[in-house]
Formats: C-alpha cells, structure tokens, sequence
C-alpha cells in the first residue's frame, strides 16, 4: 500500500527524522495562508502516489503567500503526468506547502526487501535527487547497499560504512547514522515493503533534513496497523482496480483489450491471457476468482467487468477443483443476470461436477457461448471480440 509523501514524513517525523516545516492543504486559499503562517520562500508539491514530480512541474517554488496561491492552483484539480504515471497521469487533489530549503548536497536513502538474500537492504548513495535511477543505471557503483539481519538489526558500523562511501563531512557522520537507524526502525515497525529518502538533503545551514519521502506498506501486515487505516487514497488508482477492490473484487488488474475474464486460478488467468494474445485478442482484465468463491464475489466481477465500456466479450474459464462446477455455474448465472448484460459470454465449466453445473447454466435461460476447452474458449473469445460469428 502507497501513502502520500504528506503521511510519509509524519511517520519519519515520529521516528525522529527532520523534515521540513509544512503543511497539506486542498485549495489555493489555504496554500496562501499556510505560506503567510511560514513566513518565507516556500515549495508546493502536488501529492500524488507517483514520483518523478519535479521534471513534470509538480514542484513549484514561491517566494509570496500571493505565489503560493497562484501555484496552488495551477497544480490542484489538474492531472499529473510523469515518467511514472500512465499517459492519463493521476489527480492532484492535495499539494504539501513547505518552508523552502537552501540545499548544499542531495544524497539518496532507501531500504526494501531484496528478494534474493530475503533480507532488508539499505540503499545509500551521494548522487541523490532527481538522476538517481540514470545513476543506478549508469553507474551502479555510486549506489552502496548493506543488507540487514534482522536479529542484529542495523549496525552502526553499518551506518560508519555507509556515510563515509557517500563522502560525508565529519561532522555530518553521527547524524547520517542515526537518521539511518531511525529509518530502520521505522520500517520495521510498519512492516514496509520500501521507505525511500530522495533526496535526502545537507542544508546551506548543515542541517540532515528529509526533502522528499516515500512509504510503501506490505498488504499482508496492514491488519496490524491501526493507524495506516483510511490512508489509502483511492482516488489515485486507476478507477475500474479502485471500485473492484472497494467490492471485495481482490486481483483484479485493468489490462487495455476488450475481453472480460473470469478465471479461476492465476497459473490458468496467465494462461488464458498468453493464449488470447498469441490468437491476436487482447484481455481486458486479470481476475483470478480464488478457489471456490462466493456467488456474491462472482456477481462482483461481473459488475466489475460489464462496467468496463471497453469490454465486448465475456470468457468465464473455470476448472472446478476446490470448487464444485454447480456452484460457480450458479454464480456466473447470478452475475449475468444481475448486471442485465447484453454482452455475449462464452463459458467454459471443467473439473469437479461438471455436469451439474452445465445444468444449472442450461436452465438458466442465459444465452451463452458453450466452449470444450481452454483453446476452444479462448479462441471463441476472440473471435466474438472480432466481430466474427461463432454459430
Ligand atoms: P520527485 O521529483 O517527485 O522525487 O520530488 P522531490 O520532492 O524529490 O523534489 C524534486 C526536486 O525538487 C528535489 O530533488 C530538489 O532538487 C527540488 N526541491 C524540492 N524541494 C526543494 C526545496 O525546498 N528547496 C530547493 N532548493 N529545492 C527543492
Ligand atoms: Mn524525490
């Protein structure tokens, strides 16, 4: 799960990383008084789940309260669009006003799981800022790493090794360690999946300061956080992905082809999705329904899938294993007629009472395509999605 950079530096600052003075706000008017209330130059920076913000123009700097308004509201209710953005970009809804930093050195800090060693691995380089992925790329060997183990926990000397290969000052030495520790902590303590400083900044002034952060929280651990409750924004998420998983419709990923999927298993969702490519189709979605789902989960996907104006054609792949064939026929049934589609379906039923299920389908009255195989239900899908007849 993503935050935004606003909630990113809260957390940092109950770990004892500074930060700058700041505030989020949601109109040009508080932009202004909040720029009024610091007193001096400020930066807005639009809060949005993507980085790459600064060569999009989604970091302006203000030298007037007047300014800041101005820049508020060139960027809120805008879309921004960054190399890490889709073309359509993400909604900028909240922009960070901050006291403007006179940077003497941007340096870059970040750990995540390295799924090799399985171990945390922190990152540290003296080339932070904007350049840091070219860096990486180009020149892998200014990117220091030192892998974690979690029984010790980080090291100071882990820390010495590090701050002295990023050139620091002497005196900057002790702080940089301890920033480093206190991210540890951090990530350990809210089960993050990455907590990424970049840049992390030596002011004019020699101050450690945290300029930019990013939190990222492993799904499986949110449960045991109270407080990373209701921060997700979804607003950010691509629309169709935010509505499925508001009703419960969990792997469910928006894909650009016109085919619909209702797949059981993700081994058989990949597969069904290879072979309508390879048979020049294109899949709408991913959507593994799990091993016996609910009728009310499969009348979800539906209402997912029959909400997406791109989709022209409905394939329901099921090999009934853990699940018995009556009751996803009866779940696709329900789907079907609940969302009152028009759309065709073509519905291939394997696996476990296969015969009961096909029952239940063909006394349901619902007008559907009936396939043997996968091929056969792949390649009916796409020939419907083709405009081409298959009866
Ligand atoms: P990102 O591009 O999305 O990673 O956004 P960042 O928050 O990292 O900002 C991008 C760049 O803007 C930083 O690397 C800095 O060079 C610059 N920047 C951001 N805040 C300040 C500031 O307060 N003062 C100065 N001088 N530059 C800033
Ligand atoms: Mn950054």
């Amino acid at each position: 799960m993503k935050i935004h950079e606003y909630q990113a530096k809260a957390f940092l600052a109950q770990f004892g990383i500074p930060v700058p003075k700041g505030e989020v706000v949601t109109t040009p008017v508080e932009a202004k008084k909040i720029a009024a209330e610091l007193g001096n130059k400020v930066v807005i920076k639009a809060q949005v789940y993507a980085g790459g913000r600064g060569k999009a123009g989604g970091i302006k700097m203000a030298n007037t309260p007047e300014e800041a308004e101005m820049r508020a509201r060139e960027l809120l209710g805008r879309r921004l669009v960054t190399q890490q953005t889709t073309p359509e970009g993400v909604p900028v809804s909240k922009v960070l006003v901050e006291e403007a930093i006179n940077i003497r050195r941007e340096l870059y800090l970040g750990i995540v799981i390295d799924g090799t060693s399985r171990l945390p691995v922190m990152m540290a380089s003296e080339a932070g800022g904007m350049e840091i992925e070219e860096t990486a790329r180009l020149s892998p060997e200014k990117v220091l790493t030192s892998y974690i183990d979690p029984p010790t926990s980080f090291q100071s000397f882990q820390g010495r090794k590090l701050a002295y290969g990023m050139n620091l000052n002497p005196e900057d030495i002790r702080p940089a360690i301890e920033l480093m520790g206190n991210l540890y902590q951090l990530f350990l303590a809210k089960d993050c999946s990455l907590a990424e400083i970049n840049p992390l900044v030596i002011t004019t002034e020699g101050k450690l300061l945290a300029l930019d952060a990013k939190l990222n929280f492993d799904d499986n651990a949110i449960f045991r956080h109270q407080d990373l409750e209701g921060l997700y924004d979804w607003e950010q998420e691509h629309h169709i992905e935010a509505r499925a998983a508001q009703l419960g419709v969990t792997n469910y990923i928006k894909l650009d082809g016109d085919i619909g999927c209702v797949v059981n298993g993700a081994g058989s969702t990949m597969s069904v999705i290879d072979l309508l490519t390879q048979m020049g189709g294109k899949a709408a979605n991913f959507y593994d329904t799990g091993p016996a789902p609910t009728s009310e989960k499969i009348v979800n996907a539906f209402k997912i899938i029959t909400g997406d104006p791109s989709v022209k054609v409905i394939l329901v792949n099921i090999f009934a294993g853990m699940g018995r064939g009556e009751h996803y026929a009866q779940g696709i049934v329900d789907g079907y007629l609940q969302t009152n589609t028009r759309l065709p379906i073509v519905v291939r039923l394997g696996g476990t009472n296969v015969e009961e299920g096909k029952r239940v389908l063909a006394e349901s009255g619902v007008n559907y395509f009936e396939a043997s195989d996968l091929h056969d239900v792949a390649q009916k899908a796409v020939e419907i999605a083709k405009g081409v007849s298959t009866r």
